[in-house]
C-alpha cells in the first residue's frame, strides 16, 4: 500500500459551494466533487500541497497533519 503524505486537505462540507475550483487546481488530481454538493480529496492522492486551500473562494479547505 502506498504511504500517505503527512499532511492532507480537509474540506468543510458546510461551507463548500461545490464550485470545482479545487478540482481544477489540484496538481495530483486528488479532488472530486461528491454528489454535486461538496468537494472531497482522495486520501491516497492528496499530498497536502495547499493549492486547493489557497484558491478556494469559500475558504472551505484547510491543510492539516494527518491524525
Ligand atoms: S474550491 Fe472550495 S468551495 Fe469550491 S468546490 Fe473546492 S472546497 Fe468547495
Ligand atoms: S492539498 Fe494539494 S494535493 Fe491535496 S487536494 Fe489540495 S491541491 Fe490536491
Amino acid at each position: 500500500m502506498a504511504k500517505l503524505s503527512p499532511r492532507h486537505a480537509v474540506v468543510n462540507r458546510e461551507i463548500c459551494v461545490a464550485c470545482g475550483t479545487c478540482v481544477d487546481v489540484c496538481p495530483m488530481e486528488a479532488m472530486q466533487i461528491v454528489q454535486g454538493s461538496f468537494a472531497s480529496p482522495l486520501e491516497e492522492k492528496c499530498v497536502g500541497c495547499g493549492m486547493c486551500a489557497k484558491e478556494c473562494p469559500a475558504s472551505a479547505i484547510k491543510v492539516e497533519v494527518r491524525s
